[in-house]
């Protein structure tokens, strides 16, 4: 990927004049909770994907964007373009942990969330959010007009009834694409979060031209480690025709189960950036070792080694916690940090591992392309929806927030 083009910068700094939508506490009202035990074990970040090339497991890469995807999704795109995603659930263990309950009303729950989170909208005892973006960065900040929809039909076009098995999986609820499978199941066996899990994952997944699939497992890699947050795989045509693209998420912690801290219930959110595209904005560990922040590092090969190939997320030598060790309570501690080149940090990005606040222009713009591009460009058409959804998908801003509102 080549640097970003004069043309698409001269963009976003006039998409920056644009006023943001302004901020308003959502209604999500089950009560949120930190464990404390001494106990608990710290928890592990996600990492992107791999993918096994030439017999050797390697970072994924997916479906190469470049500038000139990027600026044409960005003058296709109209200003109130609102992406509707359906997604399905395959829930492997109805508890998993201290998890609580994972039912249709828990992804509900947690659906609004994420939508919150893309959109800017303050969740609850969510102390770090869109109101308390650093000033130094909110020019920068930006929301992604998305909704994220548990589908209400299967890929033959039928209503979900509870009790109906698709592949071994069981619907929880009606009108809910929620899938309970056993944990002996032959993908959860193998990890669903390796890659070596594909042949099986694709004996179980929806259509993804259709439907996003979500996978939630206690034990990511089934290697009997129960910490790990996530992990996802970038926009990839041939995952996609393969019914093996997905996100992996760790039942724990899901809003309103176990996790760390308040912020760190957001990851969720962080994965479903990854589905779309973007990178980690701190410099990857390369044989253990975190690559130095360096210069003019963004463009090319060094994608998801030296920041994410977007121009306005400053380049960290480091996530935020992982320089922080990791501790708890990371509210305000990186605001106006500065990078080796003298950038303030975008501490609260939700890419980043710090306190989860926003996106930026320039990732919205990549999350425009990725959404345009062939892996996932069928997810949100009228027709898909109609399908999946039964409805006409709305696509004013004012429509949207209205149906958020009303979901819970
Ligand atoms: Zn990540």
């Amino acid at each position: 990927m080549k640097r970003i083009t004069t043309t698409l910068f001269s963009l976003l700094i006039a998409s920056s004049l644009l006023v943001i939508s302004c901020a308003k506490e959502s209604s999500i009202d089950d009560s949120i909770t930190t464990k404390t035990s001494q106990e608990e074990t710290t928890p592990k970040p996600c990492i992107i994907g791999q993918m096994e090339v030439n017999g050797q497991l390697v970072d994924h890469v997916g479906d190469v964007l470049t500038e000139a995807d990027i600026a044409a999704a960005e003058m296709a795109t109209k200003a109130d373009q609102k992406y509707t995603i359906p997604i399905v659930f395959h829930v492997f263990g109805k508890t998993q942990g201290s998890s609580g309950t994972l039912n249709a009303a828990r992804f509900e729950k947690a659906l609004k969330w994420i939508n919150n989170d893309y959109n800017g909208i303050s969740n609850p005892k969510d102390k770090e959010n869109w109101n308390t973006i650093n000033s130094e960065r909110k020019n920068f900040s930006s929301t992604l007009n998305i909704e994220f929809v548990m589908a209400k039909f299967d890929e033959k076009g039928e209503a979900l009834v509870k009790g109906t098995k698709y592949n071994g999986g069981t619907i929880e609820s009606n009108d809910a694409a929620v899938l309970i499978y056993s944990t002996s199941q032959a993908a959860n066996k193998i990890g669903l979060g390796n890659w070596s899990a594909n042949t099986q994952i694709s004996k179980i997944s929806w259509d993804n031209k259709m439907y996003m699939n979500v996978y939630i497992t206690h034990d990511l890699y089934a290697n009997g480690g129960t910490n790990s947050s996530g992990v996802s795989w970038y926009p990839d045509i041939k995952m996609t025709k393969a019914g093996t693209a997905r996100v992996v998420y760790n039942g724990e912690y899901l809003p309103g189960g176990k996790y760390w801290d308040p912020d760190f219930t957001s990851v969720i959110t962080h994965e479903f950036g990854h589905f779309m595209y973007l990178a980690h904005p701190f410099n990857e560990q390369i044989s253990g070792t975190f690559v130095p922040c360096k210069p003019n590092l963004k463009d090319g090969g060094t994608f998801g080694h030296y920041g994410d190939g977007v121009e306005d997320t400053p380049q960290m030598e480091n996530s935020s916690r992982t320089a922080n060790g990791w501790k708890k309570n990371m509210a305000y501690w990186g605001h106006g940090k500065k990078n080796c080149l003298n950038e303030i940090i975008d501490f609260g990005n939700f890419m980043n591992y710090g306190v989860y606040c926003n996106f930026t222009k320039g990732q919205v713009a990549r999350m425009k392309a990725a959404l345009a591009g062939d892996a996932r460009n069928t997810l949100w058409t009228a027709e898909n929806l109609e399908k999946t959804l039964g409805i006409v998908p709305s696509s004013t801003l004012d429509e949207r927030i209205k149906d958020l509102d009303g979901k819970l």
